[in-house]
């Protein structure tokens, strides 16, 4: 059975051998599995008529029933226009071909009923249909009741061909008929049963030529469902996996190093948010098998802490710890608050990155290797295999969306028995089914809280017409002693222009503000000269920073009370939410002012409300996903699992796919290593399957 859908699409009536070079060519579609799981990505009701009083050029494609009254010929040759003079009762039509005219003056006739379809389209102040298709009355009222026809997406190439998306559902309809009684079920009758799905051949014939909404809904279900239950079955089942196979060290001791750190070192109370996530940590680490947690967390949440507190209890059980940040400003912010918050403790923690001195460096790799280093922090130094430890035991990533997975595993690897615990923590927050799936494998823990006495940001979104009240502002703040960020954005393609708005920038605010000394730091600067910049606003000698997005992650500076993001409306969600973050880390109260052209598009509007509505950053999260597509968000493409999905959207589907997460662990609980007869087919799924294949039949 399973043969009929691996045939070739080219032995398909209708294909043949050059449409079906196309087709692999600019679709990759090779058999008839292929073509069938190609779905249509929009519906039209051919059962639906306008009359051409109605038409205007903004509809999509429509239908109206009429004849033609007279044809006119224009130009020779290749030049050459046909018009077709069409109307109804309410009105007339041009239609018009520049092609195939000949077939169409021998074919079509006058005073004939016909139903046309077309997209509709304004010439002068003529409407038209260009190349519409023609049926007659008789023809058309052949066809069955109620038909959606699909439409498929094609290439520039496939079009220069004849092969459009016409065509392509006319191959469909041939494909399904063909398919009725051969296409065998992938899931488990019990589990088709209970939640009363279509078929696997029903849904994907009627996914290609659905009767009414109804049916259209119920295979569409289907397929989402399917699609999202075998990813999670995937991801869930190598998880199970896993957690067999990898033992994990024992943090079983809270002791001195945690203690003394809580009861006299600790400069303030725990948030009940930081308090919930360690305890979440605690039992993870003490279970035997190895943890991989995602530590969710807004910006100034204080996972930095969570961290620090879990590499105490390290300590404690006689585990040394390293942290890895994407970049050496972020690794020396880590290693200088990490170091100030261990003063006075009998710690020894250092830094490891890429332009640590050749001999500092062999250093450190025997105190290393000897057990004298208890905390390491670096950047993607780390990873790097002289660096050899005595016994590493927690591994913290932070702002994992710039580490792959494959660079996660080489982590692990650094201890040789047994792996070490793994914590990922970012402050780029991930809608739930996004979670679910690109980190699917990990436990996630979120710190959903914020340090009391934080006020929250207050945003506004100017125009330009209020430079003037801008100034204004930043003229008062100064004078009270706060610092400013102004953000420029920095686009690859114009990098040069960018850098003179950067500069002009600058100029204009040494101008308003000549009593304020004012900072620069952008990507094209040499990374020390950024760094002395960076430190001197640091340090308080600078009130003004301009600066493009290089400020984006992480930095820390609590006297920043102002960030000014100019033309807001060229950053995306997440970043301008980052940017924010920079701000509002100290008590007093914290701007963040967008400034954009009068001229903004209507995402870009959205974006720019939805920062001034909220501060929360899953809120936001979401927003975001919605707009760009999960495939744009952080983290994913390096996230090793394909987002080529077929017809689930992550940004819409979360109730389909929280319930087929539910579903396979389920059936994992009940079923560990999938022995029952009744998940043979999902056995066989995941044998058969390139990820799991070899991991899993090692165990089974
Ligand atoms: P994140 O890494 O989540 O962005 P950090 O760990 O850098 O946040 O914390 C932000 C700031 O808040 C730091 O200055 C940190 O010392 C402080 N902080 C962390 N936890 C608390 C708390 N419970 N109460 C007060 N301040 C805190
Ligand atoms: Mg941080």
């Amino acid at each position: 059975m399973a043969a009929f859908l691996d045939q070739e699409i080219k032995y398909l009536p209708g294909v043949g051998p050059k449409r079906a070079e196309l087709l692999y060519k600019e679709l990759k579609l090779k058999t008839f599995r292929d073509l069938i799981y190609y779905f249509p990505y929009k519906y039209i009701d051919r059962t639906k008529f306008y009359f051409i009083s109605e038409i205007h050029a903004q509809m999509p494609y429509i239908q109206v029933k009429g004849k033609i009254r007279s044809f006119e010929s224009v130009g020779a040759g290749r030049k050459e226009r046909l018009t077709a003079y069409f109307y109804d009762n309410t009105g007339s039509i041009e239609l018009i071909w520049f092609r195939g005219i000949k077939w169409q003056k021998e074919n079509l006739k006058l005073n004939k009923e016909y139903v046309v379809f077309g997209k509709p389209s304004q010439f002068g102040k003529r409407l038209n249909l260009v190349h519409p298709e023609m049926e007659t009355l008789e023809e058309q009222q052949l066809k069955p009741a109620g038909l959606f026809q699909g439409y498929y997406h094609t290439t520039e190439n496939m079009k220069k061909s004849f092969l459009n998306s016409r065509t392509i559902n006319k191959i469909q309809l041939t494909l399904i008929q063909l398919a009725k009684g051969k296409i065998g079920e992938t899931l488990p009758a019990r589990l088709v049963a209970r939640l009363k799905l279509y078929s696997l051949e029903k849904s994907l014939i009627t996914i290609h030529k659905p009767e009414n909404t109804i049916e259209l809904k119920n295979a569409t279900f289907r397929l989402k469902f399917e699609e999202l239950f075998f990813i999670q079955l995937k991801i869930l089942a190598l998880k199970h996996k896993r957690e067999k196979k990898f033992k994990g060290f024992y943090f079983k001791k809270v002791g001195y190093n945690f203690n003394k750190f809580y009861t006299d070192f600790l400069p303030f109370e725990l948030t009940g948010a930081q308090k919930k996530v360690i305890k979440e940590i605690r039992v993870d680490v003490n279970r035997g098998t190895q943890m991989n947690r995602l530590l969710q967390g807004d910006v100034g949440s204080g996972k930095t802490l969570v961290a620090l507190m879990i590499m105490l209890l390290a300590i404690d059980n006689g585990f040394q710890s390293c942290l890895m940040a994407p970049t050496e400003i972020l690794a020396q912010q880590h290693f200088q608050s990490l170091s100030k918050f261990l003063e006075g403790m009998n710690i020894r923690i250092e830094l490891l990155t890429g332009s640590t001195k050749a001999k500092v460096r062999k250093g450190l790799h025997t105190a290393l290797k000897s057990g004298e280093i208890q905390v390491l922090i670096g950047t993607h130094a780390l990873i790097e295999d002289v660096v050899v430890f005595k016994n590493l035991g927690l591994v913290v990533i932070d702002e994992q969306h710039r580490f792959g997975v494959a660079q996660r595993a080489k982590l692990w690897k650094k201890n040789e028995l047994i792996p070490p615990h793994v914590l990922v923590m970012t402050a780029t927050p991930i809608p739930r089914t996004l979670a679910m799936t690109v980190y699917g494998d990990l436990d996630v823990s979120v710190i959903d809280e914020l340090p009391p006495g934080r006020k929250p940001i207050q945003t506004m979104h100017f125009f330009e017409n209020k430079r003037g009240q801008l100034n204004n502002f930043l003229g008062q703040q100064l004078a009270k002693g706060a610092q400013i960020y102004i953000v420029f954005p920095l686009i690859s393609e114009s990098e040069k222009m960018d850098l003179k708005n950067l500069e002009e920038g600058y100029r204009h605010i040494t101008e308003v503000f000549p009593d304020s000394k004012v900072g620069m730091v952008h990507g094209k600067m040499k990374p020390a000269i950024k760094e002395s910049a960076m430190q001197a606003f640091k340090r308080g000698e600078t009130q003004i920073m301009v600066a493009t997005t290089v400020i984006e992650v992480g930095v820390d500076v609590p006297n920043a009370t102002i960030m000014v993001i100019e033309s807001a409306e060229r950053f995306g969600l997440s970043q301008l939410h980052q940017l924010r973050g920079r701000v509002g880390r100290g008590a007093n109260q914290s701007y963040c002012i967008l400034m954009s052209s009068y001229k903004i598009g209507s995402e870009s509007k959205l974006r720019l409300e939805t920062m001034v509505r909220t501060n929360d950053g899953f809120e936001i999260a979401e927003v975001d996903m919605k707009l760009r597509g999960p495939g744009e968000i952080d983290g994913t493409q390096q996230s090793g699992i394909g987002f080529d999905l077929k017809i689930a959207n992550l940004g819409k589907d979360g109730e389909i796919l929280q319930l087929a997460r539910n579903v396979a662990i389920d059936i994992l609980d009940d079923d560990p290593v999938l022995q029952k007869e009744e998940n043979r087919l999902l056995l066989s799924y995941l044998m058969s399957s390139k990820e799991t294949k070899f991991s899993w039949s090692s165990i089974s």
